[in-house]
């Protein structure tokens, strides 16, 4: 069952990936590098995908120039499960991480 969070943060996945497919690993080598995280893990940026805080990141790409080169991209491990296993992230860890749509989300739930 996809809890009002859960829809949320897949939704505005959705909007940041629009028409973007994704896999992981990194540009270099899209299926040769799985769920190990980048080399120095953490990055003081946004995740490119969910727009979640700073944090540990890892390497997903996606095709581009007709499948003959990839672009890079730098997730948190939240995306990561939603990539690779189409696993949503927990309502604590949304709440955690985004609480503009944990706000969202009450605000919904109070009407
Ligand atoms: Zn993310």
């Amino acid at each position: 069952m996809t809890t009002q969070l859960q829809a949320l943060w897949s939704t505005r996945f959705e909007r940041l990936t629009e028409g973007v497919i994704l896999s992981l690993g990194s540009p270099d080598g899209p299926d040769v590098l799985g769920t190990e995280p980048i080399e120095g893990g953490f990055s003081p940026h946004r995740c490119d995908t969910c727009n979640g805080p700073a944090g540990d990141r890892y390497a997903a790409s996606s095709p581009w120039n007709g499948g003959e080169d990839w672009i890079g991209w730098s997730v948190c491990v939240d995306c990561v499960q939603w990539i690779a296993n189409a696993e949503l992230p927990d309502d604590e860890s949304i709440r955690a991480n985004h609480p503009d749509l944990a706000e969202e989300a009450d605000e919904e739930a109070g009407e």
